[in-house]
């Protein structure tokens, strides 16, 4: 007998291998915790990252794109760095300067509206209706605004020209982030959208039934809400029973 293990010593390697394998589990749990879909492009498949609230990540030709970081919703030490950040507007959801500080590299792109820009350095600024080609990826900023749901009498939550909506092309596929808004004429005229994220978080932003009027009008071939808060989402669904080439995909988003 050479090789002698003691009772002491089996149970001390079983408690250490219990040991890591619970840390492994967790830093797993840690990393696959959100949902995600594929969508196919011509370029490759785009990765969408469904952090929760108004906020999502995109992974598309090996880059990672944030929309909206938002450090309440995610550990963002434990994801990867930024190649490009967008925010839509500078409420506290969508600009937080501590997500930005955890994402941003010397070499991230950052496309900004002009006030987030008074806090945010090195962003650049797009205004509703440009176009510019970013990171080799095409991007419009749109309108987005309130025209029903006010603040106090007369004052939007989102007054018109302050925020952006972004519609960014991945290869042939024209994927459109509203930000904070309703269903303004400016997006009911949109065209050839295949993925459109509208937010349904009241009462900032759109009832299910603006929704369904907005994606009834521009018909984008997959529809996600998102920053929907409390909304109940399925009354969108209901309302969207008939529209057949529209596709509602509910993802945890609230
Ligand atoms: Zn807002
Ligand atoms: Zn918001």
């Amino acid at each position: 007998m050479r090789i002698i293990i003691g009772k002491g010593n089996i149970i001390r390697r079983i408690f250490i291998f219990l040991i890591i394998f619970f840390i492994f589990m967790w830093e797993a749990g840690a990393q696959v915790k959100f949902e995600s879909d594929i969508l196919e492009t011509s370029a490759g498949s785009l990765k969408i990252t469904f952090i929760g609230h108004g906020t999502l990540m995109f992974t598309f030709d090996k880059k990672i794109i944030h929309v909206d970081p938002f450090t309440q919703l995610a550990d963002y030490t434990k994801l990867p760095k930024a190649d490009m950040i967008v925010l839509t507007h500078h409420h506290r959801d969508h600009l937080d300067q501590n997500a930005l500080g955890l994402l941003r590299t010397a070499k991230t792109l950052v496309v900004l509206t002009e006030t987030c820009a008074k806090q945010v350095r090195g962003g650049l600024v797009m205004h509703n209706g440009d176009v510019k080609t970013v990171g080799g990826l095409r991007i419009e900023a749109v309108p987005a605004y309130n025209i029903v749901h006010m603040r106090s009498q007369g004052v939007p939550f989102h007054p018109k020209g302050v925020g952006n909506g972004y519609i960014i092309t991945f290869g042939d596929k024209r994927v459109y982030i509203a930000g904070d808004t309703e269903n303004i004429p400016e997006m009911k005229k949109l065209k050839q959208i295949e993925c459109a994220f509208l937010p349904m978080n009241l009462p900032y932003t759109m009832t299910p039934e603006m929704v369904a009027d907005a994606a009834k009008a521009f018909k984008p071939r997959i529809l996600y809400p998102y920053h929907y808060g409390n909304t109940d989402t399925s009354a969108l669904v209901n309302l969207m029973k008939e529209v057949k080439d529209v596709d509602v995909r509910i993802r945890k988003m609230k």
